[in-house]
């Protein structure tokens, strides 16, 4: 099929080369020339495992990038809009979704044949058929359902791992309108054989992605929860209580032969210095507030962001416990990006740590594989500095915090061990055995 996509993010981009190398035709287009003329020239403008293989494989075969969206509307079947929806505050902010709906709209004004359009971007339920699809036929002068269709097919792709949740994914969620939306958004996915699809209709198919996100940091903040709580009580160790939590039947079946079903949604159900990234904060808030603008409070949800809001603290708490003051403290933090494996800073925890820890008259160093350039644009450059390496990062400093877990930081017990006097190490994401370092402190300790 012929496939334009609308916004050229981490969503955009990863869906449009995955849809290249499936045999789809695709066009890219974003409104930053930047981004559009870097993927024209096979240079991803994110940092993700395995796109920029992908994308120079079928760059100018099945795949261009463009800033014209009526020219790559008109030249194609299908557009998916995968713009930022992010949360302003007190609501979704659906800006960027209205203002590409409308382009839309005005390009299908100038074509004849049956067109389908799919919001691919996160939106609280109700957007696509009363929001956008209102768009399209008041731009278009069209009638959706006749002219053109409407379909909502959420993204489930996790940053880091995006190639590989896309090329297999776990689910595909299929809204539409009526039968021939869905019918045309099966034929966009018959190149997955065998994944399971939900097919539904649009609202219910915006709620799946709202619940599957909202469980994910629910299960984070219980974790944390019970974290601070054999923090407070004392002689009770986290780690320990998860992986016995973990063991349970229902977490881990336990298989004929005696081996153990271990799913990955065991790693939600661990304590740390609290979630970010792009997706659940901003999704669990307008989700609560959409709860909010129909008469129903969410106050399980409520907890979840506010217990979250509150993490960060922990690793403070910790490093008070060695300094009266950081006034002055030189302190080397290990990881800036939201989660391992991605260079994208949005709500990291390393944003409110590094920035609690300058305000407490830290000097503050801090070392990220990747994420390094993105969080010097966000926290500056003053007694804040970026190292090119661990060890870098780790000398001469009286204090360790670890924010994000990347696998390269397992090393940290052998990089410390030359080190005199040794730091105190706060493990903010309990992935370093807590024996194998000298002045060592964990969220949930
Ligand atoms: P992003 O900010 O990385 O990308 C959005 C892109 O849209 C930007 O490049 C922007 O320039 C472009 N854009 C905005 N308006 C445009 C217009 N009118 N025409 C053309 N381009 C336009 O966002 P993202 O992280 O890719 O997220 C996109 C959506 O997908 C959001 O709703 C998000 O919640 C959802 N989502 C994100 C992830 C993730 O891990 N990032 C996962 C699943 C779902």
């Amino acid at each position: 099929m012929k496939v334009s996509i609308i916004g050229t993010g981490y969503v955009g981009l990863v869906t449009g080369v995955c849809l290249a190398e499936k045999g789809h035709q695709v066009i890219c287009v974003d409104v930053d020339v930047e981004k559009t003329d870097k993927i024209n020239r096979g240079v991803p403008p994110i940092h993700e495992k395995g796109l920029e293989d992908l994308l120079r494989r079928n760059l100018g075969i099945r795949l261009n990038a463009t800033t014209d969206l009526e020219t790559a509307v008109l030249e194609t079947d299908v557009t998916l809009i995968a713009v930022g929806t992010p949360f302003d505050g007190s609501a979704i902010d659906l800006t960027y979704i209205q203002n590409a709906a409308s382009q839309i709209g005005t390009a299908l004004r100038s074509k004849s044949a049956y067109h389908l359009v799919v919001v691919k971007s996160t939106v609280v339920p109700g957007t696509t058929d009363r929001v956008v699809r209102p768009l399209l036929e008041e731009a278009s002068l069209k009638k959706a359902g006749v002219d053109f269709g409407v379909g909502m097919n959420p993204e489930f792709l996790t940053e880091g791992e995006a190639i590989q949740d896309f090329m297999c994914p776990d689910r595909i969620v299929l809204g539409g309108m009526d039968d021939a939306s869905l019918l045309a958004l099966e034929q966009l996915y018959s190149v997955f054989p065998g994944v399971d699809v939900v097919r539904t209709n649009n609202s219910t198919a915006e709620m799946i992605k709202y619940t599957s996100n909202a469980l994910l940091a629910t299960m984070i903040s219980f974790s944390n929860e019970i974290g601070n709580l054999c923090s407070a009580l004392g002689g009770i160790d986290v780690a320990d209580v998860m992986k016995g939590l973990q063991l349970s039947k229902y977490l881990s079946v336990v298989q004929p032969d005696g081996t153990r079903l271990k799913p990955d949604i065991n790693g939600f159900l661990w304590a740390g210095c609290g979630f970010g990234g792009s997706c659940l904060p901003k999704d669990v808030k307008a989700l609560i507030a959409h709860g909010e603008s129909v008469g129903r409070p969410m106050p399980l949800l409520k907890a979840v962001i506010e217990i979250n809001e509150e993490q960060h603290q922990q690793v403070l708490i910790r490093l008070h416990k060695h300094f009266d003051s950081l006034h002055g403290v030189h302190i080397g933090v290990l990881g800036l990006a939201f989660r391992p494996d991605t260079d994208d800073m949005r709500e990291s925890p390393a944003i409110p740590i590094v920035k609690e820890l300058l305000s407490r008259g830290a000097v503050v160093k801090a070392y990220d594989p990747i994420a390094n350039d993105n969080a010097r644009k966000i926290l500056g450059n003053g007694r804040f500095q970026t190292c090119d390496s661990l060890t870098q990062a780790i000398t001469d400093v009286e204090a360790v915090v670890l924010v994000t877990s990347w696998r390269e930081f397992k090393t940290l017990p052998e990089s410390l061990a030359g080190i005199n006097p040794q730091p105190v190490v706060i493990d903010g994401r309990r992935m370093i055995e807590k024996n194998s370092i000298a002045r060592y402190e964990g969220i949930g300790l």
